[in-house]
């Protein structure tokens, strides 16, 4: 039995997190100050963008991002049914259907495969494609893009899981050469930590500019943009010139978020290296429990690490599994239910075959993975595997 218990995920909070967030409370900025702008202009950089937009959530980031590319009743978007719902529902609050794609069993991932055989259910309709890069896998986006925009469809990248992630062409995940944005979370179970936080990074700065406006309010403060002229000589002016919302992201979580990033080569480079460690402690136990897939020529780094067991060849159900490991002081996740499979979902299109997703979901178990893992925490989770699947 163990001591300490190792959870799925976790965040790394230092002195240097804490003394940015102390730092800016005592300013005079709680919102939107001087910390949103040096964490937007680090992030550009970080992941080689032209525009970063910070936001309160990934989720408000997908919003706005549909919404800013025009996605409305009567358009889809087609999401891949492995993913967080949010990816999904951002296109509900547009009004637009949901098209649920199916996935890799083994990786996950939407595929060009599982693209075109969604793109069929498309029936003449606009909108847009939104892959997800599940656990830091980042999709084959120069081959999805290409059947998208052969359908004239816009291309938004869920990279929640991706931050630190880099492509076939050793680009960063964000720099958008294969899409038009792509949304960042901060969530505290995420590679970076803000609390609550998102971000919108594109090379389009037209889509930026749409973006800083409808995350707050729809309401233009640049004078040179009034509609009304004799509003530039009134100092109390504003304009709400398009429908917006109120998702901007507190300079409290960009000092956060900021004091963070300068860390990312270092979370980056931890992760990378417990994966690695588990890579090569499950050699020992294939061909029932495999490594999660990668992709030829990416080089991801990895928010979940998300095995695959054949659950049934050892008699054993998940929930067992899970409990087993819980008594051995090993927190685990499943990650994700198929969106297909959700009441609301079900309700709205009906029951859907996707067997790829539905592989995928039988077989996925998230073991744990966080920079602050011990060195030999991979040895003590494989190991206490290994013991409840009575290998
Ligand atoms: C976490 C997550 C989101 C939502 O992020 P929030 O910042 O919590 O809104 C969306 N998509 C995926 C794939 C996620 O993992």
């Amino acid at each position: 039995m163990s001591d300490c218990f190792i959870p799925y995920g976790r965040q790394w909070i230092d002195d240097a997190d804490i003394a940015a967030v102390t730092a800016c409370l005592q300013s005079d900025y709680l919102t939107t100050g001087p910390a949103v702008s040096a964490f937007e202009a680090a992030f550009a950089q970080t992941v080689q963008a032209s525009h970063a937009l910070s936001c309160h959530s990934a989720t408000a980031g997908l919003h706005l991002a549909y919404d800013g590319l025009g996605l409305k009743p009567g358009q889809c978007a087609i999401v891949p049914s492995i993913t967080f719902v949010a990816t999904a529902n951002a296109a509900r609050y547009c009004g637009a259907d949901v098209i649920l794609a199916d996935v890799d069993p083994h990786s996950g991932l939407m595929t060009p495969q599982t693209l075109q055989a969604a793109l069929a259910e498309l029936q003449g309709r606009s909108g847009l494609v939104a892959p997800v890069h599940l656990a830091g896998v980042p999709c084959d986006m120069p081959a999805l893009s290409a059947l998208a925009k052969e359908q004239g469809l816009a291309v938004v990248e869920d990279a929640s899981h991706a931050v630190g992630s880099l492509d076939e062409s050793g680009a960063p995940t964000g720099a958008c050469a294969h899409s038009d944005a792509a949304v960042f979370s901060f969530h505290p179970v995420k590679t970076l930590a803000c609390g609550e936080g998102g971000m919108v990074t594109t090379q389009d700065a037209e889509l930026a500019d749409i973006l800083s406006r409808t995350r707050s309010h729809g309401v233009v403060r640049d004078a040179a943009q009034f509609e009304r002229a004799e509003g530039a000589d009134e100092p109390w002016w504003y304009e709400m010139q398009t429908l917006g919302w109120n998702y901007r992201m507190p300079d409290i979580n960009a000092a956060l978020g900021l004091s963070q990033l300068n860390k990312l080569d270092r979370f980056a480079g931890r992760r990378r290296q417990l994966s690695q460690n588990y890579d090569e402690l499950l050699v020992e136990l294939a061909p029932h429990v495999l490594a999660p897939a990668g992709r030829p020529g990416v080089d991801p780094c990895r928010h979940l690490y998300n095995v695959q067991i054949d659950f049934a060849a050892f008699g054993l159900s998940r929930s067992q599994v899970m409990t087993g490991l819980r008594e051995y002081g090993v927190g685990t996740q499943v990650h994700y239910i198929p969106v297909h499979q959700h009441p609301y979902y079900k309700a709205l299109y009906g029951e859907k075959a996707l067997p790829g997703a539905e592989l995928y979901y039988e077989r996925t178990l998230s073991l744990p993975l966080y920079p602050l893992m011990a060195d030999e925490d991979p040895e003590r989770v494989v190991r206490a595997l290994g013991r409840v699947l009575g290998l």
